[in-house]
């Protein structure tokens, strides 16, 4: 019974973290206002059909007391469904603006279908105990309409309540009306249950989606961080030489679908061997990344792929510059590193100091990346042939 209870109240209390609660009421918004514009058109065409039956077919027509009350009875649920219909198409072109005024009005729109079913279902009790009416409204309602469980008990319990008091005083002659009040109560509870599951399943839903696209959402974000520590330096945080072999190769393809003009430098520290000598490795490591820094901040391009090639040797292949401007920023670098004298004592050139060879091609389909990183490669060797310090560029051949 206790478990009984407070599945009970779980049911009527379920809700959503703080953060998810209006998306989720946006959403819900946009379902309630679709269903009320079609259970609007549904009642209005259903309307019209009870009218022209109660003026046209019937006997006696509209000069019967009754059918009078039954036509306006009906003209007025065709008016409060037509006037639903109007207001889903205004909130409908914003919604997000119009979310609580739309889940009001399918309350209100719905409340007033069952007050309606209400007064129709008393009305019949001068003739006849059925209460199909309002059966057949209580339970649409609660399949159509968006509640939250309580608005459906509020609704839904009133006219129940309406329902039970105001039988006898429609009635004819006393009757027992135990089948009527059980047969009401039973539909208002199904329904108010419907309404309830419809919510809470919703809800949940929502929930599980909200959570399902979060974790997704952290899984990519994983994988980006994994996928370019993968391809990182760790020293450095240039690239390494798994991002010339798994990512320049699709790079390169479109560079030569475009004909780009590309750039390839590259570079090495100069007597790096005497300076680990000297200094250590850890100083190695640490004036590796010192240039790596200044190499970074000098080449700062767009379109620059600038990767730690080997332990002191570096490569940038630069697209849509010219060579000449290239030429420019790695000799900056180079008087950058110079200027800085970081002591190399032992070497013949007592100051750290870095190498460079760079080529600037027009790509065409012919070309090939390794080939290209070559000649600067030779040029690098040329470079350090003719005492270092330096950057050698080459001419543009295919
Ligand atoms: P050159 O001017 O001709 O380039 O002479 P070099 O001494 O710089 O070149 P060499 O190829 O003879 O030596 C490169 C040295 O770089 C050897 C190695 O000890 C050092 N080295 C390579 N990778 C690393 C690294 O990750 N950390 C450190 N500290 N040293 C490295
Ligand atoms: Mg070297
Ligand atoms: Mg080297």
């Amino acid at each position: 019974m206790q478990a009984m209870t407070a599945k009970l109240i779980r049911v009527f209390t379920k809700t959503l973290p703080e953060e998810m609660r209006q998306e989720f009421e946006n959403e819900r918004a946009v379902h309630t206002l679709r269903n009320c514009k079609y259970l609007s058109v549904l009642v209005m065409v259903f309307e019209l059909f009870n009218m022209y039956m109660m003026a046209c077919v019937r006997d006696g027509g509209l000069s019967v007391h009754s059918h009078r009350v039954y036509f306006v009875l009906y003209i007025l649920l065709f008016t409060i469904s037509l006037a639903g219909f109007v207001l889903s198409l205004i909130f409908e072109r914003d919604v997000d603006r119009f979310a609580g005024l739309s889940l009001k009005l399918a309350v209100a729109e719905s409340g007033l279908f069952c007050l309606w079913g209400t007064a129709v279902t008393l009305y019949d009790q001068r003739v006849t105990e059925n209460v199909s009416v309002y059966l057949c409204i209580v339970l649409s309602v609660s399949i159509f309409v968006s509640y939250r469980p309580w608005e459906a008990v509020i609704v839904l319990g009133i006219n129940q309540i309406i329902l039970m008091l105001l039988f006898p005083t429609f009635q004819p002659v006393p009757t027992n009306n135990m089948g009527n009040y059980t047969n009401t109560a039973c539909a208002t509870i199904m329904a108010v249950l419907i309404a309830a599951m419809r919510y809470n399943n919703g809800l949940e839903t929502f929930h599980s989606r909200k959570i399902i696209v979060s974790q997704k959402e952290k899984i990519e974000e994983m994988n980006r961080k994994l996928h370019i520590q993968v391809l990182t330096d760790e020293l450095t945080r240039l690239y390494n030489r798994r991002y010339l072999k798994e990512v320049m190769p699709q790079v390169w393809k479109q560079y030569q679908e475009d004909s780009r003009q590309v750039t390839f430098v590259m570079m090495d520290i100069d007597n790096f061997k005497i300076y680990n000598d000297t200094y250590g490795h850890q100083a190695g490591d640490d004036c590796i990344a010192l240039i790596a820094g200044l190499l970074k901040s000098h080449l700062n391009l767009p379109d620059c792929h600038l990767l730690r090639y080997g332990g002191e040797e570096f490569l940038a292949i630069i697209a849509g510059k010219d060579g000449e401007e290239i030429a420019d920023k790695v000799n900056k670098a180079r008087l950058d590193l110079e200027q800085r004298k970081l002591e190399n004592q032992q070497a013949p050139l007592p100051y750290v100091t870095i190498s460079a060879g760079m080529v600037t091609q027009t790509l065409d389909q012919t070309m090939r990346l390794e080939h290209c990183i070559r000649q600067a490669d030779v040029l690098l060797y040329q470079a350090k042939q003719k005492g270092k310090n330096q950057v050698i560029i080459g001419q543009d051949t295919p």
